[in-house]
């Protein structure tokens, strides 16, 4: 049987060592989701994890222009802008997985 979306993201995280972007998520589940469908996904991912023993972390979306941090963001997906300077150049959150014990 085909397997979702959910279940290649789960394992194309299990299997990274490295923090990834949606973007390089997308290329490592092969799919047509857009990077906006797919951070839905990802909120789906992230209970799915929960239940499984882990937790889907984030290494904090940063404006690359004044180095500003996301931190505090409650949503996965990528901000838009910077609240402190307004830039739009923003470097994505990235993702991994740890156990939750
Ligand atoms: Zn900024």
């Amino acid at each position: 049987m085909e397997e979702t979306v959910r279940e290649r993201l789960i394992k194309a995280l299990l299997a990274s060592s490295e923090p990834l972007t949606i973007y390089q998520l997308q290329a490592l589940v092969e799919t047509d989701l857009k990077p906006n469908e797919l951070y839905d996904e990802l909120e789906h991912v992230r209970k799915t994890l929960k239940r499984q023993g882990y937790r889907l972390d984030v290494v904090p979306a940063t404006c690359k222009k004044c180095g500003y941090q996301f931190t505090d963001r409650e949503r996965l997906k990528k901000p838009s802008r910077c609240p402190r300077c307004k830039s739009e150049r923003i470097d994505p959150p990235r993702f991994y997985v740890k156990p939750l014990y």
